[in-house]
Protein backbone atom coordinates (compact mmCIF):
# COMPACT_ATOMS: atom_id res chain seq x y z
CA UNK A 1 0.00 0.00 0.00
CA UNK A 2 1.47 2.96 -0.96
CA UNK A 3 -1.42 5.79 0.18
CA UNK A 4 -1.06 7.17 3.42
CA UNK A 5 -3.35 7.30 6.37
CA UNK A 6 -3.61 10.96 6.19
CA UNK A 7 -5.76 11.14 2.54
CA UNK A 8 -3.38 12.68 0.50
CA UNK A 9 -5.24 15.55 -0.88
CA UNK A 10 -2.79 18.08 0.64
CA UNK A 11 0.64 19.03 -0.42
CA UNK A 12 1.68 19.30 3.23
CA UNK A 13 5.12 20.71 3.62
CA UNK A 14 7.99 19.89 6.07
CA UNK A 15 6.91 22.37 8.85
CA UNK A 16 4.99 20.34 11.47
CA UNK A 17 3.69 22.24 14.57
CA UNK A 18 2.94 20.75 17.68
CA UNK A 19 2.89 23.82 20.10
CA UNK A 20 2.06 27.14 19.78
CA UNK A 21 2.99 30.37 21.99
CA UNK A 22 1.04 33.70 21.48
CA UNK A 23 2.26 34.67 17.80
CA UNK A 24 4.67 31.92 17.28
CA UNK A 25 4.57 28.09 15.77
CA UNK A 26 7.25 25.35 17.44
CA UNK A 27 7.59 22.56 14.75
CA UNK A 28 8.22 18.84 15.90
CA UNK A 29 11.91 19.23 15.37
CA UNK A 30 11.77 22.39 17.66
CA UNK A 31 11.71 25.71 15.01
CA UNK A 32 9.97 28.65 16.13
CA UNK A 33 8.46 30.41 13.39
CA UNK A 34 6.33 33.61 13.53
CA UNK A 35 2.83 33.30 12.56
CA UNK A 36 1.10 35.51 10.55
CA UNK A 37 -1.44 33.16 8.78
CA UNK A 38 -3.21 32.35 11.50
CA UNK A 39 -4.83 29.10 9.80
CA UNK A 40 -5.69 31.25 7.46
CA UNK A 41 -7.26 34.05 9.25
CA UNK A 42 -8.20 31.62 12.00
CA UNK A 43 -6.57 32.02 15.14
CA UNK A 44 -7.18 35.50 15.54
CA UNK A 45 -6.14 35.37 19.18
CA UNK A 46 -3.02 34.02 18.82
CA UNK A 47 -2.31 30.19 20.16
CA UNK A 48 -3.01 29.36 23.67
CA UNK A 49 -5.13 32.86 24.58
CA UNK A 50 -5.88 31.87 28.01
CA UNK A 51 -9.39 33.46 28.48
CA UNK A 52 -10.40 31.29 25.38
CA UNK A 53 -8.96 28.35 26.33
CA UNK A 54 -10.12 28.61 29.89
CA UNK A 55 -13.65 29.02 28.52
CA UNK A 56 -12.93 25.88 25.80
CA UNK A 57 -11.70 23.85 29.10
CA UNK A 58 -14.44 25.01 31.13
CA UNK A 59 -16.99 24.10 28.85
CA UNK A 60 -15.30 20.69 28.07
CA UNK A 61 -16.10 19.30 31.48
CA UNK A 62 -19.23 20.96 31.90
CA UNK A 63 -21.28 20.24 28.77
CA UNK A 64 -19.30 19.36 25.34
CA UNK A 65 -22.35 18.59 23.29
CA UNK A 66 -26.12 17.98 23.17
CA UNK A 67 -28.57 17.71 20.22
CA UNK A 68 -30.05 20.23 18.52
CA UNK A 69 -33.60 18.33 19.94
CA UNK A 70 -32.69 20.41 23.08
CA UNK A 71 -33.51 23.99 23.96
CA UNK A 72 -29.98 25.53 23.86
CA UNK A 73 -29.42 28.49 26.72
CA UNK A 74 -25.22 28.81 25.28
CA UNK A 75 -26.43 28.89 21.19
CA UNK A 76 -29.22 31.23 22.49
CA UNK A 77 -26.59 33.82 24.07
CA UNK A 78 -23.65 33.78 21.66
CA UNK A 79 -26.82 34.65 18.72
CA UNK A 80 -27.90 36.78 20.57
CA UNK A 81 -24.75 38.68 21.03
CA UNK A 82 -23.87 38.32 17.22
CA UNK A 83 -27.25 39.72 16.66
CA UNK A 84 -26.81 43.17 19.02
CA UNK A 85 -23.69 43.36 17.44
CA UNK A 86 -24.18 43.49 13.23
CA UNK A 87 -27.14 43.63 10.96
CA UNK A 88 -28.73 40.14 11.29
CA UNK A 89 -31.50 39.21 13.18
CA UNK A 90 -31.26 35.62 13.04
CA UNK A 91 -28.26 32.96 13.14
CA UNK A 92 -27.60 29.12 12.16
CA UNK A 93 -24.72 27.70 13.82
CA UNK A 94 -21.85 25.57 11.38
CA UNK A 95 -19.14 23.76 12.16
CA UNK A 96 -17.00 25.15 9.28
CA UNK A 97 -17.11 27.97 6.53
CA UNK A 98 -18.56 25.38 3.66
CA UNK A 99 -21.15 25.27 5.86
CA UNK A 100 -22.01 28.66 6.59
CA UNK A 101 -22.38 29.22 3.18
CA UNK A 102 -24.03 26.34 2.58
CA UNK A 103 -26.96 27.70 4.92
CA UNK A 104 -26.84 31.13 2.71
CA UNK A 105 -27.34 29.30 -0.37
CA UNK A 106 -30.40 27.31 1.08
CA UNK A 107 -31.54 30.62 2.56
CA UNK A 108 -31.44 32.42 -0.49
CA UNK A 109 -33.08 29.80 -2.32
CA UNK A 110 -35.73 29.25 0.17
CA UNK A 111 -36.78 32.90 0.49
CA UNK A 112 -38.12 32.94 -2.98
CA UNK A 113 -39.60 29.60 -2.52
CA UNK A 114 -41.54 31.43 0.52
CA UNK A 115 -42.48 33.86 -1.48
CA UNK A 116 -44.57 31.79 -4.00
CA UNK A 117 -41.15 32.22 -6.50
CA UNK A 118 -39.09 28.96 -6.62
CA UNK A 119 -38.03 29.66 -9.99
CA UNK A 120 -35.63 32.28 -8.56
CA UNK A 121 -33.15 29.80 -7.48
CA UNK A 122 -29.95 30.95 -9.21
CA UNK A 123 -27.13 32.66 -7.81
CA UNK A 124 -25.03 35.12 -9.07
CA UNK A 125 -21.22 34.38 -8.10
CA UNK A 126 -17.74 36.30 -9.10
CA UNK A 127 -14.67 34.88 -10.95
CA UNK A 128 -11.67 33.66 -8.86
CA UNK A 129 -14.23 33.29 -5.66
CA UNK A 130 -13.42 30.70 -3.17
CA UNK A 131 -16.75 29.41 -1.35
CA UNK A 132 -15.84 26.09 0.43
CA UNK A 133 -15.17 22.76 -1.06
CA UNK A 134 -18.54 21.26 -0.61
CA UNK A 135 -20.57 20.19 -3.85
CA UNK A 136 -22.40 23.29 -4.08
CA UNK A 137 -19.60 25.53 -3.13
CA UNK A 138 -17.18 24.57 -5.58
CA UNK A 139 -20.65 24.32 -7.67
CA UNK A 140 -20.33 28.47 -7.28
CA UNK A 141 -16.52 29.28 -8.60
CA UNK A 142 -15.44 29.36 -11.91
CA UNK A 143 -12.04 26.89 -10.94
CA UNK A 144 -11.31 24.25 -12.57
CA UNK A 145 -8.46 23.18 -10.14
CA UNK A 146 -11.59 23.12 -7.37
CA UNK A 147 -13.71 21.56 -9.77
CA UNK A 148 -12.24 19.09 -11.95
CA UNK A 149 -13.26 15.47 -11.27
CA UNK A 150 -16.05 16.29 -9.77
CA UNK A 151 -18.94 16.63 -12.04
CA UNK A 152 -21.86 16.90 -12.13
CA UNK A 153 -21.94 19.76 -10.38
CA UNK A 154 -24.86 21.77 -8.48
CA UNK A 155 -26.88 24.06 -10.82
CA UNK A 156 -28.24 27.42 -10.20
CA UNK A 157 -24.72 29.37 -10.51
CA UNK A 158 -23.88 31.88 -12.89
CA UNK A 159 -20.20 33.02 -12.94
CA UNK A 160 -19.40 37.00 -13.85
CA UNK A 161 -16.62 38.65 -13.29
CA UNK A 162 -15.42 40.12 -10.26
CA UNK A 163 -16.58 43.80 -9.49
CA UNK A 164 -17.51 44.62 -12.48
CA UNK A 165 -21.12 45.87 -11.93
CA UNK A 166 -22.77 46.34 -15.51
CA UNK A 167 -21.80 41.88 -16.27
CA UNK A 168 -23.53 41.47 -12.85
CA UNK A 169 -26.57 43.70 -13.98
CA UNK A 170 -26.43 42.10 -17.45
CA UNK A 171 -26.81 38.11 -15.63
CA UNK A 172 -29.77 39.17 -14.02
CA UNK A 173 -32.99 37.74 -14.98
CA UNK A 174 -36.32 36.07 -13.56
CA UNK A 175 -34.14 33.13 -12.46
CA UNK A 176 -31.99 34.76 -10.33
CA UNK A 177 -32.27 34.62 -6.24
CA UNK A 178 -29.56 36.90 -5.52
CA UNK A 179 -25.86 37.59 -5.29
CA UNK A 180 -23.28 35.83 -3.32
CA UNK A 181 -19.69 37.66 -2.99
CA UNK A 182 -16.81 37.89 -1.32
CA UNK A 183 -16.67 41.81 -0.48
CA UNK A 184 -12.94 40.62 -0.46
CA UNK A 185 -11.43 38.25 -2.35
CA UNK A 186 -9.49 35.97 0.09
CA UNK A 187 -7.83 32.77 -1.68
CA UNK A 188 -8.56 34.69 -4.61
CA UNK A 189 -5.61 37.21 -3.64
CA UNK A 190 -6.73 39.79 -1.45
CA UNK A 191 -8.63 41.67 -3.62
CA UNK A 192 -11.44 43.86 -2.52
CA UNK A 193 -14.40 44.84 -4.24
CA UNK A 194 -14.70 48.68 -4.69
CA UNK A 195 -17.35 50.16 -2.44
CA UNK A 196 -19.52 50.96 -5.89
CA UNK A 197 -19.84 47.77 -7.06
CA UNK A 198 -21.10 46.29 -3.41
CA UNK A 199 -23.54 49.61 -3.18
CA UNK A 200 -24.61 48.65 -6.70
CA UNK A 201 -25.02 45.30 -5.84
CA UNK A 202 -27.18 46.21 -2.83
CA UNK A 203 -29.10 49.01 -5.30
CA UNK A 204 -30.29 45.70 -7.90
CA UNK A 205 -31.13 43.33 -4.86
CA UNK A 206 -33.46 46.49 -3.57
CA UNK A 207 -35.14 46.97 -6.74
CA UNK A 208 -35.52 43.48 -7.65
CA UNK A 209 -36.40 41.78 -4.60
CA UNK A 210 -32.92 39.37 -4.39
CA UNK A 211 -31.00 38.42 -1.72
CA UNK A 212 -27.87 39.64 -0.99
CA UNK A 213 -24.94 37.29 0.36
CA UNK A 214 -21.90 38.15 1.39
CA UNK A 215 -19.20 35.30 2.32
CA UNK A 216 -17.08 36.32 5.17
CA UNK A 217 -15.63 33.85 6.58
CA UNK A 218 -12.34 35.05 5.64
CA UNK A 219 -12.26 38.67 5.90
CA UNK A 220 -14.83 38.79 8.58
CA UNK A 221 -14.97 38.96 12.55
CA UNK A 222 -12.73 41.66 13.25
CA UNK A 223 -9.85 40.60 10.43
CA UNK A 224 -10.45 44.18 8.60
CA UNK A 225 -11.55 46.31 12.14
CA UNK A 226 -14.32 45.82 11.95
CA UNK A 227 -16.93 42.64 13.34
CA UNK A 228 -17.94 42.36 9.45
CA UNK A 229 -16.33 43.59 6.33
CA UNK A 230 -19.55 44.82 5.19
CA UNK A 231 -19.19 48.03 7.55
CA UNK A 232 -16.15 48.97 6.11
CA UNK A 233 -17.58 49.37 2.76
CA UNK A 234 -21.15 50.77 4.81
CA UNK A 235 -23.19 48.34 2.54
CA UNK A 236 -25.85 46.16 4.25
CA UNK A 237 -25.98 42.24 3.25
CA UNK A 238 -29.16 40.10 3.52
CA UNK A 239 -27.07 37.31 4.56
CA UNK A 240 -23.42 36.78 5.83
CA UNK A 241 -21.40 33.44 6.12
CA UNK A 242 -19.00 33.79 8.99
CA UNK A 243 -16.52 31.26 9.72
CA UNK A 244 -12.91 30.67 10.30
CA UNK A 245 -12.05 33.80 13.23
CA UNK A 246 -15.23 33.18 14.79
CA UNK A 247 -14.13 30.25 16.95
CA UNK A 248 -10.62 31.71 17.38
CA UNK A 249 -9.48 28.19 16.25
CA UNK A 250 -12.40 25.73 17.71
CA UNK A 251 -14.23 24.86 14.48
CA UNK A 252 -17.46 27.48 14.59
CA UNK A 253 -18.99 28.68 11.53
CA UNK A 254 -22.48 30.94 11.57
CA UNK A 255 -25.01 32.13 8.70
CA UNK A 256 -26.41 35.10 9.80
CA UNK A 257 -29.57 36.47 7.91
CA UNK A 258 -32.22 39.41 8.56
CA UNK A 259 -35.51 38.28 9.28
CA UNK A 260 -36.84 39.17 6.07
CA UNK A 261 -34.16 37.36 4.01
CA UNK A 262 -34.99 34.11 6.37
CA UNK A 263 -38.71 33.87 5.66
CA UNK A 264 -38.50 30.34 4.21
CA UNK A 265 -36.34 29.06 7.40
CA UNK A 266 -38.97 27.22 9.44
CA UNK A 267 -38.74 23.98 11.18
CA UNK A 268 -37.23 21.57 9.91
CA UNK A 269 -36.01 22.99 7.05
CA UNK A 270 -31.94 22.81 7.49
CA UNK A 271 -29.82 20.93 10.59
CA UNK A 272 -26.73 19.90 11.86
CA UNK A 273 -25.99 17.40 14.54
CA UNK A 274 -23.00 19.32 16.00
CA UNK A 275 -23.36 23.15 15.00
CA UNK A 276 -23.53 25.28 17.87
CA UNK A 277 -23.10 22.71 20.40
CA UNK A 278 -21.91 24.03 23.89
CA UNK A 279 -18.66 24.08 23.24
CA UNK A 280 -18.70 25.94 20.22
CA UNK A 281 -20.70 28.85 21.80
CA UNK A 282 -18.06 28.93 24.49
CA UNK A 283 -15.47 29.43 22.26
CA UNK A 284 -17.13 32.01 19.89
CA UNK A 285 -18.71 34.00 23.29
CA UNK A 286 -14.64 33.81 24.33
CA UNK A 287 -13.33 35.43 20.85
CA UNK A 288 -16.41 37.97 21.37
CA UNK A 289 -15.83 38.63 25.06
CA UNK A 290 -12.09 39.81 23.57
CA UNK A 291 -12.89 41.43 20.49
CA UNK A 292 -15.76 43.32 21.51
CA UNK A 293 -13.58 45.29 23.98
CA UNK A 294 -13.90 48.97 23.53
CA UNK A 295 -10.29 49.58 22.03
CA UNK A 296 -9.71 46.65 19.87
CA UNK A 297 -11.34 47.53 16.41
CA UNK A 298 -9.10 50.35 16.62
CA UNK A 299 -6.57 48.99 17.36
CA UNK A 300 -6.86 46.12 14.19
CA UNK A 301 -7.20 49.76 12.22
CA UNK A 302 -3.97 51.11 13.45
CA UNK A 303 -1.70 48.29 13.69
CA UNK A 304 -3.10 47.50 9.94
CA UNK A 305 -1.91 51.12 8.92
CA UNK A 306 1.19 50.66 10.52
CA UNK A 307 2.06 47.38 9.19
CA UNK A 308 0.51 48.43 5.74
CA UNK A 309 2.82 50.99 5.49
CA UNK A 310 6.04 49.57 6.98
CA UNK A 311 5.25 46.85 4.16
CA UNK A 312 5.13 49.97 1.71
CA UNK A 313 8.31 51.02 2.75
CA UNK A 314 9.90 48.08 2.26
CA UNK A 315 9.25 47.64 -1.65
CA UNK A 316 11.40 50.37 -3.27
CA UNK A 317 14.15 48.42 -1.64
CA UNK A 318 13.32 44.96 -3.44
CA UNK A 319 11.45 46.33 -6.17
CA UNK A 320 11.74 43.22 -8.47
CA UNK A 321 10.28 41.07 -6.36
CA UNK A 322 7.61 43.27 -4.75
CA UNK A 323 5.16 44.72 -6.59
CA UNK A 324 2.14 46.47 -4.13
CA UNK A 325 0.10 46.32 -1.42
CA UNK A 326 -3.33 45.50 -0.58
CA UNK A 327 -6.03 44.81 1.78
CA UNK A 328 -8.24 46.14 4.22
CA UNK A 329 -7.27 46.20 8.50
CA UNK A 330 -4.90 42.92 9.28
CA UNK A 331 -6.21 41.55 6.00
CA UNK A 332 -3.13 42.48 3.86
CA UNK A 333 -1.73 41.12 0.43
CA UNK A 334 1.71 41.38 -0.68
CA UNK A 335 1.50 41.20 -4.44
CA UNK A 336 5.06 39.90 -6.46
CA UNK A 337 6.59 40.20 -9.29
CA UNK A 338 6.68 36.70 -9.69
CA UNK A 339 4.44 33.20 -8.44
CA UNK A 340 4.04 33.45 -4.61
CA UNK A 341 4.33 29.92 -3.90
CA UNK A 342 8.06 29.79 -3.72
CA UNK A 343 8.68 32.78 -1.68
CA UNK A 344 5.99 31.73 0.77
CA UNK A 345 8.37 28.50 1.29
CA UNK A 346 12.05 30.39 1.28
CA UNK A 347 10.36 33.05 4.25
CA UNK A 348 8.93 29.56 5.79
CA UNK A 349 12.22 27.15 5.43
CA UNK A 350 14.30 29.91 5.87
CA UNK A 351 13.36 32.81 7.88
CA UNK A 352 10.74 31.67 10.60
CA UNK A 353 7.62 33.53 8.68
CA UNK A 354 4.62 32.01 8.06
CA UNK A 355 2.16 33.26 5.40
CA UNK A 356 0.12 31.75 3.14
CA UNK A 357 0.06 32.18 -0.99
CA UNK A 358 -2.85 33.42 -2.73
CA UNK A 359 -4.35 33.92 -6.14
CA UNK A 360 -2.71 36.53 -8.36
CA UNK A 361 0.69 36.35 -6.72
CA UNK A 362 -0.05 37.28 -3.68
CA UNK A 363 1.61 36.29 -0.28
CA UNK A 364 -1.41 36.90 2.01
CA UNK A 365 -0.32 38.32 5.57
CA UNK A 366 -2.86 37.50 8.38
CA UNK A 367 -1.60 37.47 11.98
CA UNK A 368 -3.14 37.20 14.59
CA UNK A 369 -5.66 40.39 15.66
CA UNK A 370 -3.48 40.34 18.79
CA UNK A 371 0.03 41.72 17.38
CA UNK A 372 2.03 44.20 19.44
CA UNK A 373 5.05 46.67 17.36
CA UNK A 374 7.55 44.18 17.90
CA UNK A 375 5.64 41.39 15.67
CA UNK A 376 5.31 44.10 12.74
CA UNK A 377 8.87 44.82 12.94
CA UNK A 378 9.66 41.31 13.01
CA UNK A 379 7.52 40.10 10.09
CA UNK A 380 8.87 43.06 8.26
CA UNK A 381 12.84 42.36 8.87
CA UNK A 382 12.08 38.66 7.72
CA UNK A 383 10.42 39.78 4.87
CA UNK A 384 12.88 41.93 4.12
CA UNK A 385 16.12 39.22 4.37
CA UNK A 386 13.60 36.82 3.08
CA UNK A 387 13.47 38.66 -0.50
CA UNK A 388 17.73 39.63 -0.13
CA UNK A 389 18.22 35.80 -0.33
CA UNK A 390 15.87 34.61 -2.31
CA UNK A 391 16.13 33.48 -5.61
CA UNK A 392 13.70 32.24 -8.42
CA UNK A 393 13.45 28.79 -8.63
CA UNK A 394 14.77 28.01 -12.09
CA UNK A 395 11.98 29.39 -14.85
CA UNK A 396 12.12 26.23 -16.84
C1 LIG B 1 -12.05 29.39 3.95
C2 LIG B 1 -13.21 29.93 3.21
C3 LIG B 1 -14.38 29.17 3.02
C4 LIG B 1 -14.50 27.73 3.45
O1 LIG B 1 -14.36 27.54 4.81
P1 LIG B 1 -14.13 26.05 5.39
O2 LIG B 1 -14.17 26.23 6.87
O3 LIG B 1 -12.79 25.59 4.88
O4 LIG B 1 -15.23 25.20 4.87
C5 LIG B 1 -15.46 29.78 2.41
N1 LIG B 1 -15.38 31.05 1.98
C6 LIG B 1 -14.27 31.80 2.12
C7 LIG B 1 -14.27 33.21 1.65
C8 LIG B 1 -13.14 31.26 2.73
O5 LIG B 1 -12.02 31.99 2.85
Amino acid sequence: MTITPLMPVYPRCGFRPVKGEGCYLISEDGRRALDFASGIAVNLLGHGHPHLSKAIADQAATLMHVSNLYGSPQGEAFAQRLVDNCFADTVFFTNSGAEAVECAIKTARRYHHAKGNPHKNVLITFKNAFHGRTMATISATDQEKLRDGFAPLLEGFVVVPFDDLEAARAAVNEHTAGFLVEPIQGEGGIRPASQEFLQGLRDICDEQDLILVFDEVQCGVARTGYLYAYEHFGVIPDVVASAKGIGGGFPVGACLATEKAAAGMVAGTHGSTYGGNPLACAAGMAVLDVILEPDFMDNVKAKGERLRSSLEQMIPNHDSLFDSVRGVGLMLGLKLKVDSRAFVAHLRDHHGLLTVAAGDNVVRILPPLIIDDSHIAECVEKLSAGAASFTLPDAA
